[in-house]
Formats: C-alpha cells, sequence, structure tokens
C-alpha cells in the first residue's frame, strides 16, 4: 500500500480503499467539516453505520467536496434494533436516502447478538443475510459483511449463507490482537477492518508506543495505522481534527521492522 488510493480485494473482486475514515461520534455540522476535511486530505473511504447517526452528513460532505460519487467507498452499518428480510431492506432504502445515493459500497451487520435478538440471533441474522444477498444481487451494496462477530457467529451464519461475508470489521490495535477471530476470518476469506486503531484514544498514553513512535521518528497514532496495514488490516481512523486527519495520513513512507511488528502485537496499551 503506498496511497489512500490504493485497495485491497475483496473476495467478490471489490477493490476497498486500505485506510478508512472512522465516523462514529462525529455528527452534525461538526462531522460534516471533518468529513470534507477527509475527503480533501485524500480519503476515499469513510466508515458511517446506522447508528453513528450521521449518514446525512456523510452523504452531504461528499457532494460538497466535488469528489465523484464512484470515488468514494461508503460503508453503512444495520442497526442493533433491525433484524428480519422486509426489516433489513427498508433499512438500507432509508440509508441510501439519507446519503443521498443509489448504492453503498460495503453494508454490514453491525452487531451479532444485540439486547433485542439475544434468543434468537441466529434466526434473525439469517434473514437479514438473505436480504443483504439479495440487495447485493440487485446491485444496492456493492459488498456485505459482518462487525464484532466472533467464529461462533459467523458459523452460524454459514449455514444459510449463500454468499460469505466479504468482511469482519473488529477492534484491533497494538496490542489487541484477537488472533482466533483473525485466523478464522481468514479462513473464510474476509478481510478485516480494524477499528479504534488508537484504542478510541486510550494508545496516547502508552509509554511503549511512545518510544516506538520516537525511534521510527513518527506519532504513536501513524505507527499505529502502520502496524494494521503491515499486519493486512484495513485500519479506520477517526479524528474530529484537522491537524490530526492529515497526520492519520502518513503512514505509506515508512516501514515497521519485523522485530517491532512483534513488539507492537504485544504492547500495553
Ligand atoms: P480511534 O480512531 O481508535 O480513536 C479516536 C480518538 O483518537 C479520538 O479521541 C481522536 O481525537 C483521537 N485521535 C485521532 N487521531 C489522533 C492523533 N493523530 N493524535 C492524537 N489523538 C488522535 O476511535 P474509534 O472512533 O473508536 O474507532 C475508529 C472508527 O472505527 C470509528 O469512528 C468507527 O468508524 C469504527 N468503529 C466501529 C465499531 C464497530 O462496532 N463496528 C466500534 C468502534 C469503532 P480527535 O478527534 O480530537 O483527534
Amino acid at each position: 500500500m503506498k496511497s489512500l488510493t490504493d485497495t485491497f480485494t475483496l473476495h467478490n473482486g471489490t477493490g476497498i480503499p486500505c485506510v478508512g475514515f472512522g465516523t462514529a461520534e462525529l455528527r452534525g455540522e461538526h462531522g460534516k467539516r471533518a468529513f470534507l476535511t477527509a475527503l480533501e486530505t485524500g480519503y476515499r473511504h469513510l466508515d458511517s453505520a446506522q447508528m453513528y447517526y450521521n449518514e446525512e452528513m456523510v452523504g452531504a460532505a461528499v457532494k460538497e467536496s466535488g469528489v465523484p460519487r464512484e470515488e468514494v467507498f461508503i460503508t453503512t452499518k444495520l442497526a442493533n434494533d433491525v433484524r428480519g428480510y422486509r426489516e433489513t431492506m427498508d433499512s438500507l432504502d432509508e440509508s441510501l436516502r439519507k446519503l443521498g445515493t443509489p448504492y453503498a459500497d460495503l453494508f454490514l451487520i453491525h452487531w451479532p447478538a444485540p439486547a433485542p435478538f439475544k434468543e434468537n440471533w441466529r434466526q434473525m441474522n439469517a434473514e437479514s443475510w438473505r436480504a443483504m444477498e439479495d440487495l447485493l444481487e440487485a446491485g444496492k451494496v456493492r459488498s456485505i459483511g459482518v462487525s464484532n462477530f466472533r467464529p461462533e457467529h459467523t458459523k452460524a451464519l454459514l449455514k444459510t449463507a449463500r454468499v460469505k461475508p466479504m468482511v469482519n470489521q473488529i477492534r484491533l490495535l497494538p496490542g489487541y490482537t484477537q488472533e482466533d477471530v483473525v485466523a478464522y476470518s481468514r479462513e473464510e476469506g474476509m478481510l478485516l477492518e480494524a477499528y479504534s486503531p488508537l484504542g478510541a484514544g486510550e494508545i496516547f498514553s502508552s509509554r511503549e508506543m511512545k518510544d516506538l513512535a520516537r525511534k521510527y521518528g513518527r506519532t504513536v497514532a501513524q505507527l499505529a495505522i502502520r502496524w494494521c496495514l503491515q499486519r493486512g488490516f484495513l485500519p479506520l481512523p477517526r479524528s474530529g481534527n484537522p491537524d490530526r486527519i492529515r497526520e492519520n495520513t502518513g503512514v505509506f513512507d515508512f516501514d515497521i521492522s519485523g522485530e517491532d511488528l512483534v513488539r507492537l502485537d504485544r504492547v500495553k496499551t
């Protein structure tokens, strides 16, 4: 990966820009400004969700940026209180209306067994997945996947799936490597997306991270994002600050040594 427009390839051939801009908690005009700054800085991948309540602003920022729709990869995620065939179809239509676009690039099941479906999540995920497969066939989404799925959740889904998930978006950062989930997801052909690659801010207090960042002449954030890329994870860093939005893209002109990658796998954050 050499730039923000380089892509990973999903198992259906869809290209996905290698760093996504995290959008959780960024809402309203402040959110829109952050998304515009991200697009101006060169990000071409925005990670939204129904539960982030910012799909309108994501759509508005893409339009206002002047970047052609087809050059931006937009993800949204099925909310925790929505399951079932019809409900999933309708909620995607609502997301597309808010995003102001005829298709989403990636549609994920946000959580595998949320509270309203604690007892019947297997059946309800299967029904939602059937809708997502039909949305894929209809061209309303370009790829489909899951988030926060442990192997038992994916195994249950695969019992009735016609199309395997293309992505599993999970929490991954230096010191938090979820090896069992990563290995199983890869066996089933899924790309791993790394959410909270900066530990939602926690990573910045780690002495070891600071020391290693200094060794490479980089910032802690750049080191964490670079670690994701070198481990084959697609990082989704979030910032509402223009300088940091830019800083987080400075990850293509240095290499972390094999030895330091292993140190970062085990770092205490
Ligand atoms: P994150 O990206 O790990 O960290 C964001 C925090 O780090 C913010 O407080 C931000 O503050 C700060 N930050 C960013 N860049 C920085 C820098 N260069 N220097 C110092 N501080 C910096 O947090 P996250 O939002 O939890 O995760 C990222 C994205 O992953 C989310 O936005 C969302 O898209 C996705 N996600 C998905 C799930 C899921 O269940 N699928 C769960 C969590 C997250 P400032 O804004 O002030 O810069």
